[in-house]
């Protein structure tokens, strides 16, 4: 494909390091020519659940090309790589102005995972090939790291990387690959020195998964859907162009990956993905509102039933801060480090209540889901699945790093405390018993 750096000047009246005024007139204008009327309409009349009504996801999906383009999307990433350098004071601004209209980042898994790796350790010429047509959405991307032996201990990963030639062979498994079955590339850690203690040994690799050799293969969760896949490579030719970082640096690289991950899963990313959001626990007092309302069971005017849902609110407020927080140390160009496992390890959680608390709410009509509807953000629009939600929220304590492994971070890098004991520690990785 022909990658086009940069952004569409033409689309969008702003000068790198623009003023608060300046940017605030120019997304204005933007919008004023870019936007769909319709969904200007819905969103200034009913917000964003009067929004989801008329914007179907495959149509804002076809038309987000054209926001990307403009650089809003990543409006403090630097102009050669699709954003438009705005200082993060201006970039909030701007932020203010379209959240109204509720543009999500699509892409997250190359926003918030691949791209905190080449901005890291990729080189220039790596950035420049594949951070555009990321941001643009034009070729999609997941995560290969876990194994089915090597999860929580991911250092412990057995996919080989070989050298041919110039070039990279790669063969093994990983699994639980999300949305792999969708995507264009996987960023993946391989070992490419098995004599080498385990987290020496790695490296790290952009593979294109429509290359010879990769069998994605779907995998089906609790909710019914395909989500996640099992990842199979066999001799895969993976260009050393595609090598981020040097040959067994790949730990300190994976790190830029699972730091942006965390972020994400806790909705402090940069790409938008917010998964409980202020939406699930506005929901949850509008729920106990209607119940009061249609006197179906426990409502707004039960003190025990207000407690219980302001405690979520409110905890739902402190974490929606705290994102905010690391946000702004990003933006100001601060490293997120393992501060970022405090929002995972209080998401995880937090959602699980929402979530249980808005099936005890609704009670039996909780179980009411036609299969395919649902998920939070459908419950967030009061469609009737909040017991799909609920299902969905027991991945939020594994997914990103288990809250266990979380905690342990938390302990031995925030906290200080001793780290835990590792018998095989400097051992060459290829005699470590493994499961
Ligand atoms: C919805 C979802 C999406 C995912 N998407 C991706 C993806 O896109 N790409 C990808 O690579 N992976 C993905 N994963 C995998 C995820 O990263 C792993 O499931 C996770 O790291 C845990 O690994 P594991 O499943 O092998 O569990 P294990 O590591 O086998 O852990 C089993 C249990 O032991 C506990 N445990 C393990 N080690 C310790 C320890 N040292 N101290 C205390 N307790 C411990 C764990 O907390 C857990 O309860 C996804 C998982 C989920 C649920």
């Amino acid at each position: 494909m022909t990658v086009v750096p940069g952004v569409d000047r033409a689309e969008l009246a702003m000068s790198p390091g623009a003023d608060v005024r300046d940017a605030v007139v120019a997304v204005r204008t933007w919008l004023d020519a870019h936007l769909p009327p319709h969904w200007r309409d819905a969103a200034l009349r009913g917000g964003r659940e009067e929004l989801r009504r008329v914007r179907p996801f495959g149509d804002y999906e076809e038309w987000y090309p054209t926001f990307a383009r403009s650089g809003l999307a990543v409006a403090t990433w630097p102009v050669a790589y699709g954003g438009l350098d705005l200082e993060p004071v201006v970039a909030r601004a701007v932020e203010a102005e379209l959240a109204p209209f509720n543009l999500g980042r699509l892409n997250p898994l190359g926003l918030n995972l691949a791209a905190p790796a080449l901005f890291a350790h990729g080189t220039e010429e790596q950035r420049l090939r594949f951070l555009p047509p990321m941001v643009r959405n034009e070729e999609k991307w997941c995560q290969l790291f876990s194994e089915p032996g090597a999860g929580s201990d991911l250092a412990s990963l057995a996919m080989r990387a070989e050298r041919d030639g110039d070039d990279w062979r790669l063969t093994g498994q990983k699994v639980w690959s999300t949305w792999a079955h969708m995507a264009d590339f996987g960023v993946t850690l391989a070992r490419t020195d098995p004599d080498a203690p385990k987290r020496a040994g790695i490296t790290y690799f952009l593979v294109d998964l429509h290359a010879p050799g990769v069998d994605v293969r779907p995998l089906r969760h609790l909710t019914g859907e395909i989500d996640f896949n099992e990842t199979f490579m066999d001799g895969v030719l993976v260009s050393d162009f595609h090598r981020v970082g040097g040959i067994g640096d790949g730990w300190a690289v994976a790190n830029a990956t699972l730091s942006g991950e965390r972020q994400m899963v806790a909705g402090a990313g940069s790409g938008g993905v917010d998964r409980i959001g202020g939406a699930a626990a506005e929901a949850l007092v509008a729920l106990a509102r209607a119940n009061d309302v249609d006197g179906r069971g426990s409502g707004w005017s039960d003190p025990q039933v207000r407690q219980a849902v302001m405690r979520l609110w409110s905890e739902e407020r402190i974490r929606a801060w705290t994102n905010q927080r690391v946000r702004a140390g990003l933006k100001a160009g601060r490293p997120p480090g393992p501060a970022s496992s405090i929002g995972k390890v209080h998401q995880g959680s937090l959602n699980q209540r929402i979530q249980a608390m808005a099936v005890d709410l609704l009670g039996a009509r909780a179980v009411a889901w036609d299969g395919h509807s649902g998920g939070p953000e459908a419950y967030a629009a009061g469609l009737p699945a909040p017991v799909k939600g609920m299902l969905r929220s027991r991945a939020n304590t594994i997914e990103g790093g288990t809250t266990e492994v979380n905690k342990n971070i938390l302990g031995e890098r925030v906290l200080g405390l001793p780290r835990e004991r590792d018998p095989w520690a400097g051992a060459p990785w290829r005699d470590i018993p493994r499961s």
